[in-house]
């Protein structure tokens, strides 16, 4: 979804999307995690679009040649939980605060800090105000902006449930479900082999 710089006013737009915007779905698909190599080879257009509850707001206006992306979302994804591997839905939800700018200087490009003119736009802001990011081309992606956000939220070992057990390293079996045997047997062997091992030592 690209929105041309020009049609971005200072007075600011209302923008809200749902999983009926195909690109938005599309772009949520892209981050969806697989159980299965053969659907982690497909290219994600060929890939049944998931159908997800889904609501994006988002507010651009155009303050000096800054465009300010505000809003939130709420929407979920498919990730592989780290311990067990199995598919989960993740709920994601956050809030878009960002800047873009076709004005290198302003993107603190050149001396690597917010300058003048973008301070007193946020000025209001507290220090967590965002860098402003520059723009290669005169739009804004609204799917690449979503992205990034989402792409920070996911976490880096995604948990089905934060106690999940996991799988048994030995037997494969999900512990989530009951113990396998394997936990016996490896206490045996290794009470086993420690006594050899003393054994052999006196
Ligand atoms: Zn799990
Ligand atoms: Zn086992």
């Amino acid at each position: 979804m690209k929105i041309h710089l020009s049609e971005i006013k200072e007075e600011g737009q209302d923008y809200k999307f749902t999983d009926q915007d195909t690109w938005l779905t599309q772009a949520l698909s892209s981050l969806d995690e697989s159980d299965t190599e053969l659907n982690r080879l497909k290219p994600p257009v060929t890939t049944a679009l998931k159908a997800r509850p889904t609501a994006v707001n988002l507010n651009l206006c155009k303050i000096d040649g800054v465009v300010i992306a505000r809003g939130d979302y709420g929407t979920e994804l498919s990730l592989l939980c780290s311990r067990c591997a199995k598919l989960f839905t993740y709920g994601l939800k956050g809030k878009v605060y960002d800047l873009y700018t076709r004005n290198r200087e302003f993107a603190g490009e050149k001396n690597g800090g917010v300058t003048g003119t973008a301070k007193s736009i946020h000025r209001e802001e507290d220090e967590n105000s965002p860098e402003i990011t520059y723009l290669n081309q005169e739009w804004i992606d609204l799917s690449e902006v979503l992205t990034e956000q989402w792409v920070l939220q996911i976490p880096l070992q995604p948990l089905c449930k934060s106690d999940c057990k996991g799988i048994c390293q030995n037997c494969g079996s999900d512990l989530n479900v009951g113990r396998c045997a394997c936990a016996k047997i490896q206490t045996t062997n290794s009470f086993s082999v420690l006594k050899d091992f003393k054994g052999k030592r006196i």
